[in-house]
């Protein structure tokens, strides 16, 4: 392993109440004390672990400011490193100007997630764990971060640890009797086998499952409001924002962009596209609108189909109508404040919801919000159950659940032991993959190069 002591800037690069810049390694205490002074008088040098000093930080004997200096020693910290955290004003100017002290005092600067693949290597968390970091970074709502604490928690890890053990329960048996098939190593046949394999591969794909409806929470779900011109798109897109963000005019075509935003309606994420009003038009500049409203439709895993309540329905309602045939979708039947005029019957034999709203009142919100909910089962996810937190452990389910399935059908195919034995051993591999204890240093690379620097 790299033993250079790293330096890096951990929170974001922009003015805050607070900066920290961490250092962590051989070197870090020794390197912190070159540029930070306890007002104790006594050096960090000595400092214990998990102590806090107030002191100021110097560059080169000029005064930088006045920080918080905490001292973690090996093997307690976060990496299992010596590691200093200086806590300083927040500036940007600062900060940068603390980390290039510690650059000049010895320091290099960190790669993206090295602290945290430090402290993979150093055996204080293992990769599902360590995604999961990332995971609870990234959470934008309440379900997904209980969800990543969760798995930070380990039970992700126990759990597909607990499936790879049993594996390795009855591979253990099936290898001796492959290596000494003359020996009485006895009672190795698929009747204790196949029950483990079945149990194991049920286990991994409700974990899938799970995932797959708990990904809604995490990484949202790509959204399209469509409808003619004037039915409240962007006002619906403003109380689903909150703000005003969209320009809302009388005057039909007036939103021509894709606007995207990402929201939270219920505890499902979406990444809502406002498009042009879809319709044909002589506009140019509009029809370039209207062209990508129609690509984000085909893409969408959720349309927003708003229709005038308060007018009947026509020809270009009807078009939108056909559009969303084949599509998940919602109608809206918005300004429900007015007295409903359009066809109420044509909207719910098209589709199989609807929702009557206002989206200048926000009256009807909430059975939006309970009606995307009900589309996504985002009820049924249990962010306290083991939770898969990237789409690496997810692959690594599926192979082993497909090594699984070779393994089920060779025993009952009546194909040779040791042939079962390789595609469980498959199997195994693709649940260490998971934890990290048998992954290859090119894919830990890669779960760490999408972490943050100083992370
Ligand atoms: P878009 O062209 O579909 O984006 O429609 P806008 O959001 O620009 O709205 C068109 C007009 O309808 C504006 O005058 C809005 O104030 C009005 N409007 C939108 N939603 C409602 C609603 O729920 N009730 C009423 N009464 N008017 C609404």
């Amino acid at each position: 392993m790299d033993n250079r002591t790293i330096a890096a800037v951990a929170t974001p690069n922009a003015p805050a109440g607070i900066g920290i810049v961490r250092i962590s390694g051989e070197r870090a205490i020794e390197i912190a004390s070159a540029i930070f002074k306890p007002v104790s008088g006594a050096p960090l040098t000595e400092s214990k672990g998990y102590r806090a000093h107030f002191g100021d930080v110097y560059d080169n004997n000029e005064k930088i400011d006045e920080a918080v200096c905490l001292v973690f020693r090996a093997p307690k910290s976060y990496t299992g490193e010596d590691t200093a955290e200086i806590s300083c004003h927040g500036g940007l100017y600062v900060t940068k100007r603390i980390l290039r002290a510690a650059l000049d005092a010895g320091a290099v600067p960190a790669q993206a997630g090295e602290f945290t693949k430090r402290a993979f290597l150093n055996g204080k968390t293992d990769l599902a764990r360590a995604e999961s970091v990332m995971a609870l970074i990234g959470a934008s709502g309440k379900q997904a971060a209980s969800a990543a604490l969760n798995t930070l928690d380990g039970n992700l890890s126990r759990r597909i640890k607990k499936c790879a053990d049993a594996l390795i329960g009855v591979c253990a048996s099936l290898a001796a009797w492959v290596d000494y098939p003359d020996e009485d190593i006895a009672d190795v046949g698929g009747e204790d086998m196949l029950p483990v394999f079945t149990a194991v591969r049920a286990e991994l794909a409700d974990t899938v499952r799970r995932y797959d409806c708990g990904r809604v929470l995490t990484d949202g779900i790509d959204a399209v409001i469509v409808g003619k011109p004037n039915v409240g798109k962007s006002t619906l897109m403003n109380m689903l924002t909150g703000f005003e963000r969209s320009i809302v005019t009388d005057i039909a075509g007036t939103t021509r962009d894709v606007v995207e935003e990402k929201i939270i309606l219920g505890e499902v994420v979406m990444r809502v596209a406002d498009t042009a009003g879809i319709r044909e038009t002589e506009n140019v500049v509009e029809n370039i609108g209207v062209s990508l409203a129609k690509r984000r439709l085909e893409r969408a895993e959720l349309v927003l189909a708003v229709f005038d309540g308060s007018e009947p329905l026509t020809a270009e309602d009807e078009e939108i109508i056909s559009q969303c045939r084949q599509k998940r979708a919602i109608a809206l039947l918005n300004k429900a404040d007015l007295p409903l005029a359009a066809d109420r019957k044509i909207i719910a034999d098209a589709f199989p919801y609807v929702v009557e709203l206002s989206a200048s009142t926000g009256e009807g919100g909430a059975e939006l919000e309970k009606t995307v909910r009900e589309i996504f089962s985002a009820d049924e996810f249990d962010p306290n159950s083991a939770c898969l937190t990237s789409e690496r452990q997810r692959q690594c389910c599926i192979n082993a659940i497909s090594a699984l399935d070779d393994a089920i059908s060779a025993l009952q195919g009546g194909v040779t032991l040791d042939a079962v034995n390789v595609c469980a051993d498959c199997a195994i591999n693709s649940l260490l993959e998971l934890t990290g204890e048998r992954a290859a240093t090119a894919v830990v690379d890669e779960v760490f190069s999408r972490f943050c620097v100083g992370k």
